[in-house]
Protein backbone atom coordinates (compact mmCIF):
# COMPACT_ATOMS: atom_id res chain seq x y z
CA UNK A 1 0.00 0.00 0.00
CA UNK A 2 1.48 3.61 -0.96
CA UNK A 3 0.79 6.66 1.32
CA UNK A 4 0.80 9.97 0.72
CA UNK A 5 0.93 12.52 4.01
CA UNK A 6 0.27 15.85 2.31
CA UNK A 7 1.78 18.57 5.17
CA UNK A 8 4.52 17.60 7.36
CA UNK A 9 3.98 19.88 10.33
CA UNK A 10 3.41 18.02 14.03
CA UNK A 11 0.49 15.80 12.84
CA UNK A 12 1.77 15.07 9.30
CA UNK A 13 5.24 14.36 10.11
CA UNK A 14 4.60 12.27 12.86
CA UNK A 15 2.39 10.34 11.01
CA UNK A 16 4.39 9.35 8.05
CA UNK A 17 6.98 8.60 10.34
CA UNK A 18 4.75 6.22 12.16
CA UNK A 19 3.32 4.76 8.84
CA UNK A 20 6.64 4.03 7.57
CA UNK A 21 7.86 2.11 11.16
CA UNK A 22 4.28 0.17 10.65
CA UNK A 23 5.95 -0.81 7.50
CA UNK A 24 3.96 1.12 4.73
CA UNK A 25 5.82 2.84 2.05
CA UNK A 26 4.89 6.37 2.50
CA UNK A 27 5.79 9.75 0.34
CA UNK A 28 5.19 12.92 2.89
CA UNK A 29 4.44 16.06 0.50
CA UNK A 30 4.74 19.93 1.63
CA UNK A 31 4.72 22.98 0.13
CA UNK A 32 7.36 24.60 2.06
CA UNK A 33 10.77 24.12 0.71
CA UNK A 34 12.88 24.62 3.50
CA UNK A 35 11.23 22.01 5.73
CA UNK A 36 11.33 18.84 2.79
CA UNK A 37 14.95 19.94 2.05
CA UNK A 38 15.78 19.55 5.84
CA UNK A 39 13.97 16.48 5.85
CA UNK A 40 15.39 15.20 2.76
CA UNK A 41 18.73 15.37 4.40
CA UNK A 42 17.43 13.73 7.72
CA UNK A 43 16.82 16.61 9.73
CA UNK A 44 13.56 16.93 11.21
CA UNK A 45 12.33 20.30 11.40
CA UNK A 46 10.40 20.11 14.66
CA UNK A 47 11.25 19.13 18.35
CA UNK A 48 9.62 15.75 19.62
CA UNK A 49 11.57 13.46 21.44
CA UNK A 50 12.33 9.93 19.59
CA UNK A 51 11.64 11.68 15.78
CA UNK A 52 14.30 12.38 15.33
CA UNK A 53 15.81 9.00 15.31
CA UNK A 54 12.75 7.02 13.60
CA UNK A 55 13.21 9.66 10.93
CA UNK A 56 16.22 8.46 10.01
CA UNK A 57 15.54 5.12 10.29
CA UNK A 58 12.83 5.25 8.03
CA UNK A 59 14.64 7.38 5.92
CA UNK A 60 17.81 4.58 5.62
CA UNK A 61 15.20 1.58 5.09
CA UNK A 62 13.36 3.44 1.84
CA UNK A 63 10.24 3.26 3.03
CA UNK A 64 10.06 7.27 4.30
CA UNK A 65 10.75 10.05 1.18
CA UNK A 66 9.68 13.63 0.96
CA UNK A 67 8.87 15.63 -1.83
CA UNK A 68 6.74 19.23 -2.70
CA UNK A 69 5.34 17.25 -5.90
CA UNK A 70 1.93 17.35 -5.21
CA UNK A 71 1.07 15.69 -8.95
CA UNK A 72 3.35 12.22 -8.27
CA UNK A 73 2.35 12.43 -4.47
CA UNK A 74 -1.28 12.37 -6.11
CA UNK A 75 -0.75 9.61 -8.50
CA UNK A 76 1.39 7.25 -7.08
CA UNK A 77 -0.62 6.93 -3.50
CA UNK A 78 -3.31 4.35 -2.71
CA UNK A 79 -4.11 6.21 0.43
CA UNK A 80 -4.13 10.74 0.88
CA UNK A 81 -4.10 11.61 4.39
CA UNK A 82 -4.64 15.26 4.50
CA UNK A 83 -2.08 17.11 7.95
CA UNK A 84 -2.35 20.87 7.08
CA UNK A 85 -3.02 23.42 9.48
CA UNK A 86 -6.58 24.68 10.59
CA UNK A 87 -5.85 28.06 11.59
CA UNK A 88 -8.55 29.91 13.30
CA UNK A 89 -10.26 33.03 11.20
CA UNK A 90 -10.05 36.47 13.18
CA UNK A 91 -13.97 34.96 13.93
CA UNK A 92 -13.01 31.81 15.34
CA UNK A 93 -13.53 29.69 12.61
CA UNK A 94 -11.65 27.55 11.44
CA UNK A 95 -9.72 28.33 8.04
CA UNK A 96 -9.76 25.39 5.72
CA UNK A 97 -7.91 27.40 2.68
CA UNK A 98 -5.72 24.79 3.02
CA UNK A 99 -7.56 21.26 3.48
CA UNK A 100 -9.15 22.71 0.29
CA UNK A 101 -5.76 23.68 -1.54
CA UNK A 102 -5.16 20.01 -0.92
CA UNK A 103 -8.30 18.50 -1.98
CA UNK A 104 -8.62 20.82 -5.42
CA UNK A 105 -5.20 19.32 -5.95
CA UNK A 106 -6.03 15.65 -5.55
CA UNK A 107 -9.20 16.56 -8.25
CA UNK A 108 -6.89 17.52 -10.26
CA UNK A 109 -4.46 14.73 -10.26
CA UNK A 110 -6.75 12.09 -8.91
CA UNK A 111 -6.14 8.88 -11.59
CA UNK A 112 -7.22 5.97 -10.17
CA UNK A 113 -9.38 4.75 -7.17
CA UNK A 114 -7.78 6.34 -3.84
CA UNK A 115 -8.91 6.92 -0.02
CA UNK A 116 -8.96 10.21 0.99
CA UNK A 117 -8.11 10.45 4.43
CA UNK A 118 -8.54 14.19 6.64
CA UNK A 119 -6.31 14.05 9.74
CA UNK A 120 -6.60 17.49 10.33
CA UNK A 121 -9.23 19.27 12.52
CA UNK A 122 -11.97 20.39 10.74
CA UNK A 123 -15.66 21.57 11.35
CA UNK A 124 -18.69 18.95 10.62
CA UNK A 125 -19.32 19.16 7.51
CA UNK A 126 -15.61 19.22 6.08
CA UNK A 127 -15.75 15.74 4.83
CA UNK A 128 -18.48 16.37 1.97
CA UNK A 129 -17.16 20.13 1.12
CA UNK A 130 -13.48 17.84 0.39
CA UNK A 131 -15.83 14.98 -1.32
CA UNK A 132 -17.34 17.99 -3.35
CA UNK A 133 -14.39 20.08 -4.21
CA UNK A 134 -12.30 16.88 -5.54
CA UNK A 135 -16.15 16.08 -7.93
CA UNK A 136 -16.32 19.68 -8.58
CA UNK A 137 -12.63 19.53 -10.59
CA UNK A 138 -13.06 16.16 -11.94
CA UNK A 139 -16.20 17.58 -13.93
CA UNK A 140 -13.97 19.89 -15.03
CA UNK A 141 -11.27 17.50 -16.06
CA UNK A 142 -14.83 15.08 -17.43
CA UNK A 143 -13.33 11.90 -15.85
CA UNK A 144 -15.15 9.91 -13.61
CA UNK A 145 -12.75 8.48 -10.94
CA UNK A 146 -13.91 7.01 -7.64
CA UNK A 147 -12.31 7.94 -4.69
CA UNK A 148 -13.46 8.16 -0.86
CA UNK A 149 -13.34 9.87 1.88
CA UNK A 150 -13.06 8.89 5.38
CA UNK A 151 -12.48 11.50 8.51
CA UNK A 152 -9.68 9.82 10.88
CA UNK A 153 -8.84 12.71 13.66
CA UNK A 154 -5.69 13.05 15.02
CA UNK A 155 -4.94 13.05 18.94
CA UNK A 156 -1.53 12.86 19.85
CA UNK A 157 0.18 15.25 22.29
CA UNK A 158 2.99 17.65 21.53
CA UNK A 159 5.78 16.47 23.35
CA UNK A 160 4.93 12.71 23.33
CA UNK A 161 3.53 12.81 20.06
CA UNK A 162 5.85 10.05 18.56
CA UNK A 163 4.43 7.93 21.76
CA UNK A 164 0.85 8.64 21.26
CA UNK A 165 1.01 7.23 17.88
CA UNK A 166 2.39 4.02 18.34
CA UNK A 167 0.03 3.90 21.21
CA UNK A 168 -2.84 5.99 20.96
CA UNK A 169 -5.99 5.55 23.20
CA UNK A 170 -8.20 4.95 20.33
CA UNK A 171 -8.36 5.16 16.79
CA UNK A 172 -11.61 7.04 15.35
CA UNK A 173 -12.51 6.14 11.44
CA UNK A 174 -15.16 7.62 9.62
CA UNK A 175 -16.61 6.88 6.34
CA UNK A 176 -19.52 5.37 4.84
CA UNK A 177 -17.81 3.65 2.52
CA UNK A 178 -17.32 -0.12 3.53
CA UNK A 179 -13.95 -0.14 0.95
CA UNK A 180 -12.78 2.86 2.37
CA UNK A 181 -13.24 1.20 6.01
CA UNK A 182 -11.35 -1.93 4.83
CA UNK A 183 -8.20 -0.61 3.70
CA UNK A 184 -8.50 2.14 6.76
CA UNK A 185 -8.33 -1.18 9.12
CA UNK A 186 -5.58 -2.89 7.46
CA UNK A 187 -3.67 0.53 7.99
CA UNK A 188 -3.89 0.34 11.41
CA UNK A 189 -3.64 -3.54 11.43
CA UNK A 190 -0.42 -2.97 14.18
CA UNK A 191 -2.48 -1.13 16.39
CA UNK A 192 -5.40 -3.55 16.22
CA UNK A 193 -3.11 -6.25 17.02
CA UNK A 194 -2.09 -4.08 20.26
CA UNK A 195 -5.73 -4.22 21.44
CA UNK A 196 -6.17 -0.30 20.88
CA UNK A 197 -10.03 0.48 20.59
CA UNK A 198 -11.35 1.40 17.38
CA UNK A 199 -14.44 3.82 17.50
CA UNK A 200 -15.60 2.90 13.58
CA UNK A 201 -18.79 5.58 12.70
CA UNK A 202 -19.75 7.88 9.91
CA UNK A 203 -17.87 11.00 9.16
CA UNK A 204 -19.55 13.85 11.13
CA UNK A 205 -19.64 11.85 13.95
CA UNK A 206 -15.77 11.83 13.79
CA UNK A 207 -15.29 14.99 13.12
CA UNK A 208 -17.64 16.35 16.42
CA UNK A 209 -15.32 13.75 18.43
CA UNK A 210 -12.25 15.76 17.77
CA UNK A 211 -13.35 18.87 18.92
CA UNK A 212 -15.95 17.50 21.64
CA UNK A 213 -12.35 15.43 22.87
CA UNK A 214 -10.35 18.98 22.38
CA UNK A 215 -13.35 21.17 24.53
CA UNK A 216 -14.01 18.86 27.00
CA UNK A 217 -10.34 19.01 28.16
CA UNK A 218 -10.18 22.90 27.95
CA UNK A 219 -13.15 22.56 30.00
CA UNK A 220 -11.18 20.53 32.28
CA UNK A 221 -8.05 22.82 32.68
CA UNK A 222 -10.28 26.02 33.32
CA UNK A 223 -12.05 23.78 36.06
CA UNK A 224 -9.26 23.44 37.92
CA UNK A 225 -7.90 27.26 37.37
CA UNK A 226 -11.25 28.73 38.21
CA UNK A 227 -10.93 26.40 41.47
CA UNK A 228 -7.65 27.85 41.91
CA UNK A 229 -8.69 31.01 41.97
CA UNK A 230 -11.25 30.88 44.81
CA UNK A 231 -8.75 28.02 46.70
CA UNK A 232 -6.33 30.83 47.37
CA UNK A 233 -8.43 32.79 48.42
CA UNK A 234 -9.93 30.75 50.99
CA UNK A 235 -6.87 29.45 52.07
CA UNK A 236 -7.18 26.14 50.48
CA UNK A 237 -4.39 24.17 48.66
CA UNK A 238 -5.45 23.54 44.82
CA UNK A 239 -3.09 20.62 44.70
CA UNK A 240 -4.42 18.60 47.16
CA UNK A 241 -7.92 19.38 46.10
CA UNK A 242 -6.78 18.46 42.18
CA UNK A 243 -5.34 15.11 43.88
CA UNK A 244 -8.35 14.36 45.46
CA UNK A 245 -10.59 15.26 42.70
CA UNK A 246 -8.29 13.18 40.28
CA UNK A 247 -8.48 10.01 42.63
CA UNK A 248 -11.71 9.68 41.64
CA UNK A 249 -12.02 7.49 38.78
CA UNK A 250 -15.30 9.25 37.79
CA UNK A 251 -13.23 12.16 37.26
CA UNK A 252 -9.24 11.25 36.68
CA UNK A 253 -6.40 13.26 37.55
CA UNK A 254 -4.95 14.39 34.34
CA UNK A 255 -5.36 17.94 33.11
CA UNK A 256 -6.51 19.04 36.43
CA UNK A 257 -2.91 20.65 37.47
CA UNK A 258 -3.48 24.46 38.22
CA UNK A 259 -1.31 26.67 35.77
CA UNK A 260 -1.32 29.77 33.60
CA UNK A 261 -3.94 28.58 31.65
CA UNK A 262 -3.91 26.51 28.52
CA UNK A 263 -2.46 27.16 25.19
CA UNK A 264 -0.31 25.50 22.10
CA UNK A 265 -2.11 25.02 18.68
CA UNK A 266 -5.21 23.03 19.53
CA UNK A 267 -7.18 23.57 22.63
CA UNK A 268 -7.31 27.86 22.07
CA UNK A 269 -8.61 27.36 18.03
CA UNK A 270 -10.66 23.98 18.60
CA UNK A 271 -12.74 25.29 21.72
CA UNK A 272 -13.59 28.41 19.45
CA UNK A 273 -14.35 26.99 16.28
CA UNK A 274 -16.70 24.53 18.03
CA UNK A 275 -18.09 27.76 19.47
CA UNK A 276 -18.55 29.07 16.20
CA UNK A 277 -19.83 25.61 14.95
CA UNK A 278 -22.43 25.50 17.36
CA UNK A 279 -23.27 29.22 16.59
CA UNK A 280 -24.20 28.23 12.79
CA UNK A 281 -26.28 25.93 13.44
CA UNK A 282 -28.40 28.07 15.71
CA UNK A 283 -26.98 26.80 18.94
CA UNK A 284 -24.43 27.73 21.86
CA UNK A 285 -22.02 25.98 23.92
CA UNK A 286 -22.20 27.69 26.97
CA UNK A 287 -19.81 26.09 29.40
CA UNK A 288 -16.70 25.45 26.64
CA UNK A 289 -17.96 29.80 26.12
CA UNK A 290 -17.01 30.35 29.70
CA UNK A 291 -14.13 28.04 29.34
CA UNK A 292 -12.62 30.28 27.09
CA UNK A 293 -13.50 32.95 29.35
CA UNK A 294 -12.09 31.70 32.38
CA UNK A 295 -8.73 30.64 30.63
CA UNK A 296 -8.34 34.57 29.11
CA UNK A 297 -9.24 35.63 33.25
CA UNK A 298 -6.24 33.52 34.48
CA UNK A 299 -3.37 34.65 32.36
CA UNK A 300 -4.63 38.13 33.10
CA UNK A 301 -4.85 36.91 37.32
CA UNK A 302 -1.38 35.80 37.41
CA UNK A 303 0.05 39.05 35.68
CA UNK A 304 -2.10 40.87 38.27
CA UNK A 305 -0.49 38.32 41.38
CA UNK A 306 3.01 39.51 40.24
CA UNK A 307 1.89 43.28 40.36
CA UNK A 308 0.20 42.54 43.64
CA UNK A 309 2.86 41.07 45.12
CA UNK A 310 6.44 42.91 44.10
CA UNK A 311 4.18 46.05 44.28
CA UNK A 312 5.16 48.20 41.46
CA UNK A 313 7.10 46.35 38.73
CA UNK A 314 8.56 49.35 36.22
CA UNK A 315 12.01 49.17 35.60
CA UNK A 316 12.29 45.72 37.14
CA UNK A 317 14.10 42.71 35.73
CA UNK A 318 12.46 39.30 35.73
CA UNK A 319 13.66 35.97 34.25
CA UNK A 320 10.56 33.55 32.55
CA UNK A 321 11.81 29.88 32.49
CA UNK A 322 9.71 28.43 29.79
CA UNK A 323 8.11 30.12 26.41
CA UNK A 324 6.72 27.22 24.72
CA UNK A 325 3.33 26.16 25.43
CA UNK A 326 4.46 22.76 27.41
CA UNK A 327 7.24 20.99 28.01
CA UNK A 328 9.46 18.78 25.27
CA UNK A 329 7.65 20.68 22.33
CA UNK A 330 9.50 24.22 20.70
CA UNK A 331 5.64 24.97 19.93
CA UNK A 332 5.16 28.56 20.62
CA UNK A 333 1.21 28.85 19.08
CA UNK A 334 -0.67 30.19 21.54
CA UNK A 335 1.73 29.66 24.32
CA UNK A 336 1.09 31.55 27.88
CA UNK A 337 4.44 33.29 27.42
CA UNK A 338 3.03 35.35 24.78
CA UNK A 339 0.64 36.91 26.52
CA UNK A 340 2.41 37.63 29.75
CA UNK A 341 5.37 38.38 28.67
CA UNK A 342 4.01 41.59 26.47
CA UNK A 343 1.76 42.48 29.42
CA UNK A 344 4.45 42.33 31.88
CA UNK A 345 7.26 44.63 29.14
CA UNK A 346 4.02 46.82 29.09
CA UNK A 347 4.44 47.47 32.71
CA UNK A 348 8.08 48.53 32.07
CA UNK A 349 9.62 45.24 33.01
CA UNK A 350 12.75 43.78 31.25
CA UNK A 351 12.17 39.81 30.25
CA UNK A 352 15.16 37.95 30.78
CA UNK A 353 14.05 34.47 29.32
CA UNK A 354 15.37 31.02 29.09
CA UNK A 355 13.59 27.67 27.31
CA UNK A 356 15.16 24.74 26.21
CA UNK A 357 13.58 24.43 23.16
CA UNK A 358 10.96 27.46 22.26
CA UNK A 359 14.01 30.39 22.28
CA UNK A 360 14.10 30.39 18.10
CA UNK A 361 10.26 30.39 17.85
CA UNK A 362 9.98 33.13 20.91
CA UNK A 363 12.24 35.09 18.82
CA UNK A 364 10.10 36.22 15.83
CA UNK A 365 6.53 35.78 17.75
CA UNK A 366 8.08 38.14 20.58
CA UNK A 367 10.12 40.30 17.96
CA UNK A 368 8.25 43.42 18.28
CA UNK A 369 9.48 43.51 22.16
CA UNK A 370 13.20 42.35 21.24
CA UNK A 371 14.58 45.24 22.98
CA UNK A 372 13.28 43.92 26.54
CA UNK A 373 13.98 40.44 25.86
CA UNK A 374 17.42 39.39 26.42
CA UNK A 375 17.50 35.36 25.70
CA UNK A 376 19.81 33.55 27.46
CA UNK A 377 22.49 30.55 27.61
CA UNK A 378 20.38 28.66 30.55
CA UNK A 379 18.64 29.10 33.87
CA UNK A 380 21.24 30.86 35.96
CA UNK A 381 22.14 33.36 33.42
CA UNK A 382 18.94 34.15 32.94
CA UNK A 383 18.54 34.92 36.86
CA UNK A 384 21.07 37.08 36.66
CA UNK A 385 20.61 40.35 38.28
CA UNK A 386 16.39 39.82 38.29
CA UNK A 387 13.99 41.10 40.58
CA UNK A 388 11.88 38.40 40.06
CA UNK A 389 12.01 34.63 37.92
CA UNK A 390 8.41 33.17 36.69
CA UNK A 391 8.07 29.62 35.78
CA UNK A 392 5.84 29.82 32.80
CA UNK A 393 6.21 25.96 31.23
CA UNK A 394 7.26 22.44 33.30
CA UNK A 395 10.35 21.34 31.53
CA UNK A 396 11.84 18.51 33.62
CA UNK A 397 15.25 20.07 33.67
CA UNK A 398 13.87 22.95 35.99
CA UNK A 399 13.38 20.57 39.30
CA UNK A 400 16.68 19.70 38.87
CA UNK A 401 17.70 23.77 39.50
CA UNK A 402 20.11 24.85 42.01
CA UNK A 403 17.75 26.78 43.74
CA UNK A 404 20.49 28.63 45.65
CA UNK A 405 22.58 29.78 43.45
CA UNK A 406 19.56 31.02 40.78
CA UNK A 407 19.30 32.98 43.95
CA UNK A 408 22.52 33.84 44.22
CA UNK A 409 22.64 34.83 40.90
CA UNK A 410 18.99 37.41 41.80
CA UNK A 411 19.30 40.21 43.09
CA UNK A 412 15.52 40.00 44.05
CA UNK A 413 14.14 36.93 45.67
CA UNK A 414 10.64 36.50 44.02
CA UNK A 415 9.88 33.16 42.50
CA UNK A 416 6.49 33.12 40.97
CA UNK A 417 6.14 28.86 40.08
CA UNK A 418 3.18 28.97 37.90
CA UNK A 419 3.39 25.06 37.87
CA UNK A 420 3.77 24.32 41.21
CA UNK A 421 7.26 22.90 40.71
CA UNK A 422 8.76 23.74 43.95
CA UNK A 423 5.58 23.30 46.23
CA UNK A 424 6.93 20.32 47.88
CA UNK A 425 10.20 21.76 48.29
CA UNK A 426 10.81 22.27 51.79
CA UNK A 427 13.64 24.43 51.10
CA UNK A 428 12.18 27.04 48.55
CA UNK A 429 10.59 29.31 51.11
CA UNK A 430 13.64 29.86 52.98
CA UNK A 431 14.89 31.07 50.03
CA UNK A 432 12.51 32.45 48.12
CA UNK A 433 9.47 35.29 48.72
CA UNK A 434 8.02 31.85 46.69
CA UNK A 435 4.23 32.37 44.71
CA UNK A 436 2.78 29.20 43.43
CA UNK A 437 -0.83 28.69 42.20
CA UNK A 438 -4.07 28.17 43.52
CA UNK A 439 -1.70 27.25 46.99
CA UNK A 440 -1.43 30.13 49.70
P1 LIG B 1 1.48 22.55 11.24
O1 LIG B 1 1.20 23.98 11.02
O2 LIG B 1 2.60 22.12 12.13
O3 LIG B 1 1.72 21.82 9.83
C1 LIG B 1 0.92 22.02 8.71
C2 LIG B 1 1.79 21.78 7.48
O4 LIG B 1 0.96 21.82 6.32
C3 LIG B 1 2.86 22.85 7.27
O5 LIG B 1 4.12 22.25 7.15
C4 LIG B 1 2.44 23.54 5.97
O6 LIG B 1 3.54 23.99 5.19
C5 LIG B 1 1.71 22.41 5.27
N1 LIG B 1 0.80 22.84 4.21
C6 LIG B 1 -0.05 23.88 4.17
N2 LIG B 1 -0.71 23.91 3.00
C7 LIG B 1 -0.26 22.85 2.27
C8 LIG B 1 -0.58 22.34 1.00
N3 LIG B 1 -1.49 22.92 0.21
N4 LIG B 1 0.08 21.25 0.55
C9 LIG B 1 1.00 20.66 1.35
N5 LIG B 1 1.33 21.08 2.56
C10 LIG B 1 0.70 22.18 3.03
O7 LIG B 1 0.10 21.92 11.73
P2 LIG B 1 -0.11 20.69 12.75
O8 LIG B 1 0.13 21.13 14.14
O9 LIG B 1 0.57 19.50 12.22
O10 LIG B 1 -1.69 20.50 12.60
C11 LIG B 1 -2.28 19.96 11.44
C12 LIG B 1 -3.73 19.67 11.73
O11 LIG B 1 -3.82 18.65 12.73
C13 LIG B 1 -4.52 20.85 12.27
O12 LIG B 1 -5.84 20.78 11.79
C14 LIG B 1 -4.49 20.63 13.77
O13 LIG B 1 -5.59 21.21 14.42
C15 LIG B 1 -4.56 19.12 13.85
N6 LIG B 1 -3.99 18.55 15.08
C16 LIG B 1 -2.84 19.08 15.60
C17 LIG B 1 -2.28 18.50 16.76
C18 LIG B 1 -1.03 19.08 17.36
O14 LIG B 1 -0.76 18.76 18.52
N7 LIG B 1 -0.28 19.90 16.66
C19 LIG B 1 -2.91 17.41 17.35
C20 LIG B 1 -4.04 16.88 16.77
C21 LIG B 1 -4.58 17.46 15.63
Amino acid sequence: MKIAVIGTGYVGLVQGVMLAEFGMNVTCMDVDNQKIELLCQGNSPIYEPGLQELLQKNINSGSLKFTTDIKMTVEEANVIFIAVGTPPEADGSADLKYVLSVANSIGEYINEYKVVVNKSTVPVGTGVLVRDTISAKLAQRSKQIDFDIVSNPEFLREGRAVQDCLNPDRIVLGTTSTKAMAIMTKIYHALQVKQVPFVLTNIETAEMIKYASNAFLAVKISYINEISALAEKVGANTIDIARAMGLDSRIAPEFLQAGPGYGGSCFPKDTQAIVDIAKKNDSRLLIIESAIAANIRQKQRLVEKIIQVMGCVENKKIAVLGLSFKPDTDDMRDAPSLYIIPELINQGVKIQAYCPAGMKEAKWRLDKYTDKIVYCKNEYEAATNCDAMIILTEWAQFSYLDLKKIKTNMIGNYLFDYRNMFFDDSSVRSIFKYVAVGVV
